[in-house]
C-alpha cells in the first residue's frame, strides 16, 4: 500500500537547522511523501539488513571527483549532460540496451563539446533509476482499482503484482551492480575510444539540410581526431581513449538509500593520511587527537550512486528527503517546478549546501515551455541573492508531458527544444548561465515523443511505444537536441 504522507511522532514544524545532529536515519523523524508501505515489516528488515552488508557500488573517490567536476560546471567551465530512462526496468539490464544508452550519451556529448567548446560532464540516469513517485497512489485498470506501479524495485507493472515486495530492493541492488559492471567494462576497454567512434545512425533524418549539417559536424570531429593521431598529438593523452561516466538516480526510497550510506575518509583526510577512502584502520587510535579530529576525517557518502536527486514531489523543506540529503557528501540535485516558491529556495540551499560549495547542488528546473518565463527569472533572482553557487540544469521533459489524441502519454520535440532555448535566453537576460540539461532518453528507436528530424507524428506513436512510465526521446531525437543546442552556441 502507498500512503501520501507518513507523519512523524515528533511535533511539527520540524525544520532542520545546521546545528541539528544528522544521522543516516534522522529522516525517519520527519514527514515523508511518496512513502511505500510494506505489509511484511520483517521481510523488509531482512532485505535491508542484507543490503547493508553488501559492498558499495561506487567509490567515495569517484563521488568526490564528480563534486570537483560539478564545481567547474557551476562556474561555467564545463557543461552537464544528464540523461536516461524515466524508469529503468530490470529487463533493461542487458548488453545491447546498456551499450545503446552509453553510445547516445557519448555521441551527444561529443556534439556538445564540439559546438560549445567546453568539456562535458556525463551523468547517466542508470544503474539504479528504479523507484518512481506517482501523482496518485492507485489507478484503475480494466475497471479494477489497483495500486499504482512504483518502479521495479517496489512492485510489478503487471496489475496482479502491485503489492510492494521487499525482495525487489535486493533485486534492484543486483541489477544496478550488473548494469554498472557492464558500463565500467565498456568504458575501460575502448567502447568510448574516440579513435574508433561508434556508428552514427542518421538514416531516419528526413530533412536533407539537417542531414548535411549533421554529417558535416561529425566529419569535422572525426577529421580532427584523425589529424591529431597522424601528428602524434594524442599519444600522451588519455582523454581520447576513455571517458568519465557517472551514474545517478532519484533518491526516493530512503530505506534503501540509508542502507548504502557509508562512512569513509574524506579528501582532506585521504591527503593527510595517504590512504584510500575506505581504509580506515588505525586512524581512530592516537596519534590522531584530539578526539573530535577523527570525526572530521570521515564523511557520510551514499555509495549506491555518484549523484542523486530529490524529485519535485518530495522536496519539502521540513520533509524526510531533504533531511536525508543534507547529510551526504555526494553532489545532489533538486527538481524545481512551478510550485517552488522563490522565497523557499534560499532556505533550501542553506540546508542542503551549508558550506557554500559551488556545484554541490544542481537545480534541475522543469516548468514546461509555456511556463518557464513565468517562473525561472524569479528563481534565478532568489538564488543570486544568496552566496550559493548552483549548477543550473534544464529538464525540458517533465513540464511538457501531454496525452496524444490516440491516448499515449507523449511529449513534443518542439516543446522540449523550446524550453531549452528559452532557458538559455532567460539565464542570459538575468546575468546567469544555463549549465546543463537533463533528459529522458533512450538509445533505441522507440516512438514515444513526436517531432524531431524524423518527423514522428501522433499516428506513429503506436509503432514502437515501449515506456511504461514517461515517454523518452529516441536515439535520433536525442542527437537532434544535441545538434540544436550546439548550434545555439556556435559563433
Ligand atoms: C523524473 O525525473 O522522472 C521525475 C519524476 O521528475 P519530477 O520529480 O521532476 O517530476
Ligand atoms: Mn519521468
Amino acid at each position: 500500500m502507498t500512503s501520501p504522507t507518513r507523519t512523524p511522532s515528533a511535533s511539527s514544524p520540524n525544520l532542520p537547522s545546521l546545528d541539528d545532529a544528522w544521522s543516516p536515519d534522522s529522516w525517519r523523524t520527519k514527514p515523508i511523501k511518496q512513502d511505500v508501505v510494506y505489509t511484511d515489516r520483517e521481510a523488509l528488515d531482512s532485505a535491508i539488513n542484507r543490503i547493508r552488508d553488501l559492498p558499495p557500488l561506487v567509490a567515495p573517490e569517484e563521488v568526490d571527483k564528480l563534486r570537483d567536476l560539478l564545481k567547474d560546471v557551476s562556474e561555467g567551465r564545463a557543461f552537464l549532460l544528464q540523461g536516461g530512462d524515466c524508469a529503468e526496468s530490470f529487463d533493461y539490464c542487458n548488453s545491447s540496451q546498456i551499450e545503446d544508452k552509453l553510445k547516445i550519451l557519448l555521441q551527444m556529448s561529443l556534439v556538445l563539446i564540439w559546438g560549445m567548446r567546453l568539456p562535458v560532464v556525463r551523468i547517466a540516469r542508470m544503474a539504479g533509476q528504479y523507484a518512481k513517485p506517482r501523482s496518485s497512489s492507485h489507478e484503475e485498470i480494466d475497471g479494477k482499482k489497483v495500486l499504482s506501479y512504483r518502479g521495479d524495485n517496489v512492485n510489478g507493472i503487471d496489475p496482479n503484482d502491485r503489492d510492494p515486495d521487499p525482495q525487489r530492493l535486493l533485486m534492484a541492488y543486483f541489477h544496478s551492480v550488473a548494469t554498472l559492471n557492464h558500463i565500467r567494462s565498456l568504458v575501460n576497454t575502448g567502447f568510448a575510444d574516440l579513435h574508433h567512434p561508434n556508428s552514427w545512425d542518421l538514416g531516419y533524418v528526413k530533412d536533407d539540410s539537417a542531414r548535411d549539417h549533421y554529417k558535416a559536424v561529425i566529419n569535422s570531429m572525426l577529421d580532427s581526431i584523425s589529424f591529431m593521431k597522424t601528428i602524434g598529438a594524442d599519444q600522451s593523452s588519455e582523454v581520447l581513449k576513455t571517458i568519465d561516466l557517472f551514474i545517478s538516480h532519484e533518491g526516493l526510497l530512503l530505506e534503501y538509500e540509508q542502507a548504502l550510506t557509508r562512512k569513509a575518509l574524506n579528501p582532506a583526510a585521504r591527503a593527510l593520511l595517504g590512504k584510500p577512502a575506505t581504509i580506515f584502520d588505525g586512524v581512530e587510535s592516537p596519534p590522531f587527537k584530539p578526539k573530535d579530529f577523527v570525526g572530521h576525517l570521515r564523511s557520510w557518502y551514499n555509495l549506491s550512486t555518484h549523484f542523486l536527486w530529490i524529485g519535485d514531489r518530495t522536496r519539502q523543506i521540513d520533509g524526510a528527503h531533504v533531511e536525508y540529503f543534507r547529510g551526504i557528501r555526494n553532489p545532489i540535485g533538486v527538481k524545481v517546478g512551478p510550485s517552488m516558491a522563490p522565497e523557499e529556495l534560499p532556505r533550501l540551499l542553506d540546508i542542503l549546501d551549508p558550506d557554500n560549495e559551488p556545484g554541490k547542488v544542481t537545480l534541475i528546473t522543469r516548468y514546461g515551455a509555456s511556463k518557464i518565463e513565468k517562473y525561472l527569472p524569479a528563481h534565478i533572482r532568489a538564488v543570486k541573492a544568496t552566496s550559493h553557487k548552483v549548477v543550473w540544469c534544464c529538464d525540458p521533459c517533465h513540464g511538457n508531458t501531454t496525452t496524444s489524441s490516440t491516448g499515449y502519454k507523449t511529449r513534443s520535440f518542439g516543446a522540449i527544444l523550446e524550453e531549452i532555448e528559452k532557458s538559455i535566453t532567460i539565464h542570459q537576460n538575468n546575468d546567469s548561465l544555463l549549465n546543463g540539461i537533463h533528459l529522458e532518453l533512450t538509445g533505441d528507436h522507440v516512438t514515444e515523443c513526436t517531432g524531431g528530424s524524423e518527423n514522428l507524428c501522433e499516428g506513429d506513436l503506436s509503432s514502437n511505444y515501449r515506456s511504461f512510465c514517461d515517454p523518452r526521446l529516441n536515439y535520433l531525437q536525442s542527437l537532434d537536441i544535441a545538434f540544436k543546442i550546439s548550434k545555439n552556441y556556435e559563433n
